[in-house]
C-alpha cells in the first residue's frame, strides 16, 4: 500500500468534474447563479423542508441560524458538549455564552439533563436564547423530546445536523427538526462541496432574512445601502454545481459507508471489550424507520476487558499509514471553553477516552478497506497472543 488511508476523504467522480466544468462554461462564475437555486430546491426536498439557503460553511449556517432566532450578546445557548468546536464557536460569534450538556448512552445530548440545565440557568438569572443540540456522528438526536423541553421553557430549538445528512429518526429525515437546522459540506462530511453548508427552515421570512444577512445585508436600493451588519456567507454557483452532483450520489455513498459498518461490526463481534459506538444502526431508510447515515464507524474499547486501549489500536493503524481518530473531545474539557457553564455526567468524557473512529469514507476501494481490516486483524491477533 502506498497512499495513506484517511478517515473520510472526499468522494468525487467524473460526474462532479463535469458539473463544475459545466457551471464554469455556463458563465455563472460570479457568486450566485442557477445551480445555487437548484441546489437549494433539491436540498429542501431531500430534508423535507420548505426552504434551504446554501452558504459558505456549516459554521456560517450555524451563526446565521442563531442570529435568526434572536440570540443576543450576553445570553446563553444550551448545546451538546460532545461535538466539533464549530458548534460552540458559532455561539461565541454572536456574543452569547455556550452552556454545555453531556450525552446519554447514544452519544447525543441527554434531554433530561438539557431540561435541568435550562431550568438551572434560568434560576440563575441567565437569558437562555436558544437550544442547539447536535446530531452526533450520523445519528439524529431525540428532537421530539428536545422540542418538548425547549417549548416548555419558551426557548427556540435550532439543530446542528452537520453530521447526520441522510439519516432518519422515526421516519423524519435529518435536518427537518427545529425552527432551523444546518448541514455541512466540508471535505470530510458525508457529501462535500469542498467547503460549504446550508441552513434549512420552513418559514419564508426566516429564509429571506438569512439570505439577506449572508449577502452583506444590502437594502433594496440601486446604490449600496445598509442598515445593519451583514456577512459574506453565500455559497458560490460553482460549488453548488458540485453539491448537486454529490447530492445525487448521496444514497449510493451512504450505502458504501453502510457496508463498511457491517463489515466492522462482523470483525469486532467476537472481540471482548469492544462495542460499536452509537448502538444499533437501524433498518433501511423506509418511512417510519430510524437509520444512521454511517458517516463514521467508531468503536468503544473497554481496556480492562480487551487488554488493550483504543490508542494502542490507533498507533498500530498509524504505523501502517491508516488514519483513525478519537471521538470529539467534549467542549467542557476544552481549554478555550474552560469558563463556560457545563452540566457533565462523565459519559462524553468516557466516550472520548475509549472511542476510536475508523476509516469510513465512501471513496475507499475494496482493496483499501480490506487492507484496513487485515491490519486490524493483525493487531487483534498480536494483542490476544
Ligand atoms: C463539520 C461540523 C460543523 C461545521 O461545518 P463546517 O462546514 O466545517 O463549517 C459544525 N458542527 C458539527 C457537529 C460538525 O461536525
Amino acid at each position: 500500500m502506498t497512499a495513506r488511508i484517511y478517515l473520510s476523504s472526499p468522494d468525487v467522480t467524473e460526474r462532479e468534474e463535469q458539473a463544475v466544468v459545466g457551471a464554469l462554461r455556463s458563465g455563472w462564475v460570479a457568486p450566485l447563479g442557477p445551480d445555487v437555486d437548484a441546489f437549494e430546491a433539491e436540498l429542501a426536498a431531500f430534508t423535507g423542508r420548505k426552504h434551504a439557503v446554501a452558504l459558505s460553511s456549516g459554521t456560517a449556517a450555524l451563526h446565521l441560524a442563531l442570529l435568526g432566532v434572536g440570540v443576543t450578546p450576553g445570553s446563553v445557548v444550551v448545546t451538546s458538549s460532545m461535538t466539533f468546536a464549530a458548534t460552540a464557536n458559532a455561539i461565541t460569534y454572536t456574543g452569547a455564552t455556550p452552556v454545555f450538556v453531556d450525552s446519554d448512552e447514544t452519544g447525543n445530548v441527554d434531554p433530561a439533563l438539557v431540561d435541568k440545565a435550562i431550568g438551572d440557568q434560568k434560576a440563575q438569572g441567565a437569558h437562555v436564547s436558544a437550544l442547539l443540540p447536535v446530531d452526533l456522528i450520523g445519528k439524529v438526536a431525540d428532537h421530539v423530546a428536545l422540542a418538548e423541553v425547549a417549548e416548555r421553557h419558551g426557548v427556540p430549538h435550532v439543530v446542528d445536523a452537520a453530521e447526520s445528512l441522510g439519516a432518519f429518526r422515526e421516519g423524519r429525515p435529518a435536518g427537518q427538526d427545529g425552527i432551523a437546522s444546518i448541514v455541512s459540506f466540508n471535505g470530510n462530511k458525508i457529501m462535500t462541496t469542498s467547503g460549504g453548508g446550508a441552513l434549512l427552515c420552513d418559514d419564508a421570512d426566516f429564509a429571506r432574512r438569512v439570505r439577506y444577512l449572508s449577502t452583506q445585508a444590502r437594502q433594496p436600493e440601486v446604490h449600496y445601502e445598509h442598515t445593519e451588519t451583514g456577512f459574506n456567507y453565500r455559497m458560490s454557483n460553482l460549488l453548488a454545481a458540485l453539491g448537486r452532483a454529490q447530492l445525487e450520489r448521496l444514497p449510493a455513498m451512504l450505502e458504501r459507508r453502510r457496508e463498511w459498518r457491517t463489515r466492522y461490526r462482523a470483525l469486532f463481534a467476537a472481540v471482548p471489550g469492544v462495542t460499536m459506538f452509537g448502538g444499533d444502526d437501524g433498518a433501511t431508510a423506509d418511512a417510519g424507520t430510524t437509520v444512521d447515515n454511517f458517516w463514521l464507524t467508531s468503536v468503544l474499547v473497554d481496556a480492562d476487558r480487551a487488554g488493550w486501549t483504543s490508542d494502542d489500536l490507533r498507533l498500530h493503524l498509524a504505523a501502517h499509514d491508516i488514519e483513525a481518530r478519537p471521538l470529539w473531545k467534549p467542549m467542557h474539557l476544552q481549554p478555550v471553553f474552560a469558563s463556560a457553564p457545563a452540566y457533565a455526567n462523565g459519559t462524553s468524557e468516557r466516550f472520548f477516552r475509549t472511542g476510536l473512529s475508523l476509516p469510513s469514507g465512501s471513496a475507499l476501494s475494496d482493496e483499501q478497506f480490506q487492507y484496513v481490516t487485515e491490519t486490524i486483524e493483525q493487531f487483534l491477533q498480536k494483542a490476544s497472543g
